[in-house]
């Protein structure tokens, strides 16, 4: 059994939908329709059937947390401290968007016991900030990190994005130097995929939306890897990059595989080898839970077969640490080298796959084919 798990806590809103967005997030809310739904999720939170295992990381997504009162979100984190059965050091991280802080704010989440945020900077270049409807600046991005440096964070995360309409290399470059420069703990680094529905897609559509090409954004992402090791980061997954000891440890959670709550609408979590997704709009949500319904919106039980493929395919986006063999053994009973010896032999032919001691992990070459490589696990 997993001796830890994790704990994912959705919250809906956002000032303003970004153009790229396909999350479960919504803008033009009302103070009445946040309070009715920090209502419903403490509810669900103290509802929630308990796991004998203990809670090591908790984490506050979106949407924007920020986006709610910081007193809501400290008041949600004691519901779930009051719950489940939370670890003393456990990561508290709260995702925020850098145009909703100020110190005041911070200060009431670091006091409440978050020690981690996560800001989705996304880019240093107010035209691109623009072009992805953002609210913030590229100062308001920074002094959002000096805020919360000063609030007492000393485990800061920054989102960027490349491959971005109209972004150049040096753009880019220019974003990774003002990123290093920042020396956050940690760096999340996305690769715009146009999602249908968003705004984005329906520019698409219209020939209105030049993208880079496949090579540049391959380019892109080389740079970013380069600057962020010469920065002292370690790639520990493909698009992760921390300081010693700063890897995210409930997305390490996902990646290993392991189980973990998930409380708010549309949010998943994944006990008892079942992946429930909750009921994704807010008032509905709301509604069900004040009349005491059934949140699952679906529900996938998965084989084990399928729990083995997808151990495989998310340990191996773990590029620092890959897939623990002896752990894949000791939960299946069956070695990954022994159940996919073929694969693994082609993939270390080809170095896209390596073997160090009992992990077997990408190649910083596999790193550019990782999905071709995955989905022959699946
Ligand atoms: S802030 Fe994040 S969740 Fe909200 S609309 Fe923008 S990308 Fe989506």
């Amino acid at each position: 059994m997993t001796p830890t798990i994790g704990c994912y806590v959705h919250i809906p809103f956002c000032v303003r939908k970004c153009a790229y967005c396909d999350f479960n997030s919504y803008s033009g809310y009302t103070d009445g329709t946040i309070r009715r739904y920090v209502d419903a999720l403490t509810q669900e939170i103290e509802r929630a059937p308990v796991q004998p295992q203990s809670v090591d990381t908790i984490f506050f997504g979106g949407g924007t947390p920020t986006a709610i009162p910081a007193t809501d979100e400290a008041a949600l984190l004691r519901a779930v401290r009051e719950r489940l059965p939370v670890t003393p050091n456990a990561e508290i991280t709260t995702e925020a968007n850098p145009g909703t802080m100020d110190v005041q704010h911070l200060e009431v989440l670091r006091e409440a016991g978050f020690n981690r945020i996560s800001f989705g900077v996304q880019s240093f270049d107010s035209g691109l900030l623009k072009t992805l409807d953002r609210i913030h600046s590229a100062d308001e991005a920074k002094n959002a990190v000096k805020a919360a440096r000063a609030a007492g964070f000393d485990n800061v995360s920054i989102d960027l994005m490349f491959g971005l309409p109209r972004q150049t290399k040096a753009q880019w470059r220019d974003t990774l130097e003002q990123a290093m420069a920042l020396e956050t703990e940690h760096i999340s680094l996305y690769s715009l995929i146009v999602e249908e529905g968003t705004g984005f897609y329906t520019l698409r559509q219209k020939g209105r939306l030049p993208l880079p090409d496949e090579d540049t954004a391959a380019e892109m992402f080389q740079m970013a890897i380069d600057a962020a090791h010469a920065g002292g980061y370690e790639q520990y997954e493909i698009s992760n990059f921390a300081k010693s000891g700063r890897a995210c440890g409930h997305n390490v959670h996902y990646w290993r595989n392991d189980p973990y709550y998930g409380f708010g609408c549309g949010a998943v979590g994944y006990l008892d080898g079942k992946r429930i997704m909750n009921v994704k709009s807010p008032a509905k949500y709301c509604e069900t839970i004040e009349d005491h319904g059934d949140l699952t919106y679906t529900c996938e039980a998965l084989t084990t077969e399928e729990t083995m493929a997808e151990t495989m395919m998310l340990g191996l986006r773990l590029t620092g640490e890959g897939v623990d063999c002896r752990r894949y053994a000791e939960r299946f009973g069956v070695d990954p080298r022994a159940k996919f010896p073929d694969d693994i032999a082609k993939f270390t032919k080809d170095g896209l796959l390596e073997t160090d001691g009992d992990f077997l992990r990408l190649t910083p070459r596999g790193v550019f084919l990782a999905n071709e490589v995955m989905m022959a696990f699946v």
